[in-house]
């Protein structure tokens, strides 16, 4: 595959000061594709800097102009459209038409809303006898996940052009190829230099240096909690704003009077997407006990349909981890009616689509973030019995709702502890704010929530 051996830094692709490399591999062949830098600190340095120095030009440029180079960014990948597919797709393994519908469409929305929201935000209002301001916050170091390479980097980069911020971008290891095309993009559409630099690296060291930099002003990170806690206590005390997307456990709720078929199905097909490596996938799917056994069987009928339609999961140790759930979770009781910790493909890093029944909260699989293809079916008493489940994990990222009559179904989403919730199957919104209650995060990205996040207010008072 073809991969810079540089890091886009200050407008150009430079030589990392680091020696160090980062091999890619596709995981559905094993195959190493590229290799890229792995910077070092003084890489994240030379970035920061740069970005500093780019910061009171762009801050100061009219939001009209910043919004012409984000719809500028929006065609740039969009002219790269299959190219990006394909690249996500070598790099992730997910099946071609995904990387088209998902891993390339999604966030080409997502640019064009911050190219619209960049022109028509309100960056001043009038409160009384004072004129407020809405300021960028400064340099933004923004570390992402490889789940959907392309979206994560366009959900914090693009909002924070808009604000005025400039970008340092720590992409994930397993994923740089797809961060140096939005890099390529960015250069083509007329980014000032110094604007957004990219540093592919390693988390323990190039994130980690971002994080405690004393250059960067807003740390944007998406990934575990396990390492969202510990950036979170490294701007804290650096008293740095943080924005935090983390885990989630969500859930699946099928109120009785649902159409019970389709809401399994389409519980389904949301965990089994992208292999099960979303975080905001509804991987508890719960169900009242009088319909129970109709709906894992009909769950475990949609999920072997999967079969090989399913791409594999991003690499051996993620793998190990999420076939180390499923075992976890037949030991701890429950009874497994389709896919299991084996495969029949002897190459590539794949997971048999799996469902986990009879499982109850307390198990360790109702309970921590399994981002694999495996769903766990949960039977409940009644309503209130519904909503304790529903909200007993440390997580409230996502969620979804099912009943005959939406109002039903939103009278409980009112009730879940969770920031988004889909109604009857929902469908994906670009405006709508998207982010996390209790420890899956703090801030919200997407629209004009996502905006506000890179934004600091000033008050001047008459
Ligand atoms: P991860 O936390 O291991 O890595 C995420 C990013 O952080 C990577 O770029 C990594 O290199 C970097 N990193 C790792 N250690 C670091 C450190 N010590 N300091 C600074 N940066 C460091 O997560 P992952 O395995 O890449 O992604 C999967 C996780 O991300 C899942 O838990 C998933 O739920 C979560 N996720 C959340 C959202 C959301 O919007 N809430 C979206 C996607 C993924």
């Amino acid at each position: 595959m073809k991969a810079h051996d540089g890091l886009y830094i200050d407008g150009a692709w430079r030589p990392a000061a680091s020696t160090d490399e980062i091999e890619v591999v596709n995981p559905a062949d094993e195959r190493i594709i590229a290799t890229v830098p792995a910077g070092g600190a003084a890489d994240v340095d030379t970035a920061v800097r740069a970005a500093r120095a780019a910061l009171p030009a762009w801050a100061a440029t009219p939001p009209a102009e910043r919004a012409a180079r984000l719809a500028a960014l929006r065609d740039a990948l969009a002219a790269r459209e299959e190219e990006i597919a394909e690249t996500v797709t070598a790099e992730l393994g997910s099946p071609l038409p995904f990387s088209r519908a998902v891993h390339t469409a999604v966030p080409l929305a997502v640019a064009g809303s911050y190219a619209e929201l960049a022109a028509t935000h309100s960056f001043e209002e009038k409160v009384g006898n004072s004129t407020v301001l809405h300021e960028p916050i400064g340099v933004v170091g923004a570390i992402t996940p490889w789940n959907y390479p392309l979206h994560q980097i366009v959900a914090k980069v693009a909002p924070a052009l808009a604000a005025g911020c400039t970008v340092v971008l720590k992409p994930a290891e397993d994923t740089p190829l797809t961060a140096q095309l939005f890099a390529e993009a960015v250069h083509e559409a007329g980014v000032p230099a110094g604007v957004f630099n990219l540093v592919t690296g390693l988390g323990p060291v190039a994130g980690q240096a971002l994080a405690e930099h004393p250059g960067v002003d807003l740390v944007s990170f998406t990934g575990s909690t396990a390492v969202g806690r510990r950036i979170g206590a490294v701007a804290g005390g650096a008293v740095k704003k943080v924005a935090l997307e983390l885990g989630g456990k969500s859930a699946n709720v099928i109120l009785p009077s649902a159409d019970l078929a389709r809401a399994v199905n389409v519980g389904v097909a949301n965990v089994m997407s992208n292999s099960g490596q979303t975080c905001s996938a509804w991987t508890r799917m719960l169900v009242h006990r009088d319909q129970y056994d109709e709906a894992v069987e009909l769950a475990a009928a949609a999920a072997a349909k999967y079969g090989d339609r399913i791409g594999p999961v991003v690499s051996s140790g993620q793998r190990a981890r999420v076939r180390g759930y499923i075992e976890k979770g037949v030991a701890e009781g429950a009874r497994l009616v389709a896919g299991g910790p084996g495969s029949a493909r002897e190459t590539g890093y794949f997971v048999e689509p799996t469902v986990l029944a009879d499982v109850t909260p307390e198990m360790t699989v109702a309970q921590e973030e399994i981002f694999g293809p495996v769903l766990t079916v949960l039977r409940y008493e009644d309503e209130e019995d519904a909503l304790r489940i529903a909200n007993g994990t440390v997580y409230g990222l996502a969620g979804a709702v099912w009943a005959a009559d939406e109002a039903e179904a939103v009278a409980f989403a009112r009730r879940m502890e969770t920031g988004q919730v889909d109604i009857n199957g929902g469908r994906f919104n670009p405006l709508a704010p998207f982010g996390g209650y209790k420890q899956s995060g703090v801030g919200r990205e997407l629209g004009a929530h996502g905006l506000a996040e890179y934004l600091q207010t000033k008050s001047l008072q008459f």
